[in-house]
Formats: structure tokens, C-alpha cells, sequence
């Protein structure tokens, strides 16, 4: 069964990630579920201290809810285009008012790129602009089980910088946006933050695909 499904997914057109309908737009998502996409990046305005201001493409429901999950828990790379293209806008919502502006995505722990294969962040930043790999994930234990106080304490271990890239950046005195797929307390955000100003790297804002409700 497994192999016909395999021979499916080479000969037919791919399924729709939302409404799983074959289709042929080749953009991952159909015509229908395609045009339900948000029309206009939006600011976010997540509870936790220290979280720089935050565009989003979207918030985490229908189609993009779908298309994310699909992408990060499938790795179906077919929707890196559509979901770049929406994060690029609230990119360029910011880089308007932040002229000269780099990229820093929120990395992948060690562990979720091999499982994955990529990362997938990294790829849907690299189409938008100057990105710079500065950070570096630790390894995060399961957070399951933990109180909010102690998710946020291991949300503001979670992260380091690469030394070296870091003093390149802070030695060039540009402005840095982050950008992560998605945003619910903004814990991630602010620890990205936090570590980067203490290596003298200023931070202006954050843009994210998707903003969840906590
Ligand atoms: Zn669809």
C-alpha cells in the first residue's frame, strides 16, 4: 500500500494541503484554499516582556494553520513559495520603516533538522532577503508537563549565538529582524532578543507566518 501511495504522490497531482483535494496549482495548496489566504500582514502583540514588535502573515486557523503543519510536520516542501511569499509581506512591512534591515531566523534544534531534513524556517527566510545564521538552538528537553514559569525559563535558555557570525553582525551596526514560523507567548522571540542585544546586536522587530492564541 505504502509504494501505490508513493507512485501517487510521483504521478498524480499533489494533494491540497488543507482540504487534501488533487489539484494541479502546483503551490501546494488549491485554487480554492489558495485564495482563503490572508490578504494583508497584521502586528501581533504577544504577553511576554522583552518581545521586540511583531508583524504576522496571518493567524494560526484555516488554510495557513494547514499549510503549516503540513510543511513543518510533512516537510512538504512544495509550500515553501506560498508560505515565503506570505511571511516576505510582513517582512516588507517591516523593512519599509527599517531600511537596510537583516534576517536572522529562529533556528532549529539539532534534533528537529535531522528528523526533518531541514530547516525550515532557514528556507522560508532565504528567499526574502539578507539572512544572517547567527543563532544556534540548544537542545530543549520536552515541555510537557512544565508550568508557564518554567517554560518561559527554558524558553530563555533555548537559544546562543554563533560567536563569530554574531561579531561580524554587531561589528556592521545593521538592524535585525527575526523571523520564526510562529508566535503564541513570544517567549522565543524575546529570548532571540535578549541574547543578541547582550552580544551587541540590535534587534527592531520580529515577523512571524502565523500568530496562535496561547
Ligand atoms: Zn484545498
Amino acid at each position: 500500500m505504502r509504494l501505490v501511495e508513493a507512485l501517487c504522490e510521483l504521478f498524480l497531482p499533489a494533494a491540497c494541503a488543507s482540504c487534501r483535494a488533487r489539484h494541479a496549482t502546483g503551490c501546494g495548496l488549491c485554487e480554492h484554499c489558495a485564495a482563503g489566504l490572508p490578504a494583508t500582514a497584521m502586528a501581533a502583540a504577544p504577553r511576554t516582556p522583552g518581545t521586540p514588535p511583531v508583524v504576522v502573515a496571518g493567524t494560526y486557523e484555516g488554510a495557513l494553520a494547514e499549510a503549516l503543519n503540513e510543511y513543518k510536520e510533512r516537510g512538504r516542501r512544495d509550500l515553501v513559495p506560498v508560505l515565503a511569499r506570505l511571511l516576505g509581506r510582513a517582512v516588507d512591512a517591516v523593512t519599509e520603516e527599517v531600511p537596510g534591515a537583516v534576517l536572522v531566523p529562529i533556528p532549529s534544534t539539532r534534533a528537529a533538522r535531522r528528523e526533518r531534513g531541514f530547516d525550515h524556517v532557514a528556507a522560508l527566510c532565504a528567499p526574502l532577503g539578507p539572512m544572517h545564521r547567527c543563532l544556534r538552538a540548544r537542545p530543549r528537553r520536552d515541555s510537557v508537563g512544565l508550568t508557564a514559569a518554567q517554560r518561559r525559563h527554558a524558553a530563555a535558555r533555548s537559544l546562543a549565538t554563533v560567536p563569530r557570525r554574531t561579531a561580524v553582525l554587531a561589528a556592521s551596526g545593521r538592524p535585525v529582524i527575526l523571523v520564526d514560523d510562529i508566535v503564541t507567548t513570544g517567549a522565543t522571540l524575546s529570548a532571540a532578543a535578549a541574547v543578541l542585544d547582550g552580544a551587541g546586536v540590535r534587534v527592531v522587530a520580529a515577523t512571524t507566518t502565523v500568530a496562535a492564541a496561547v
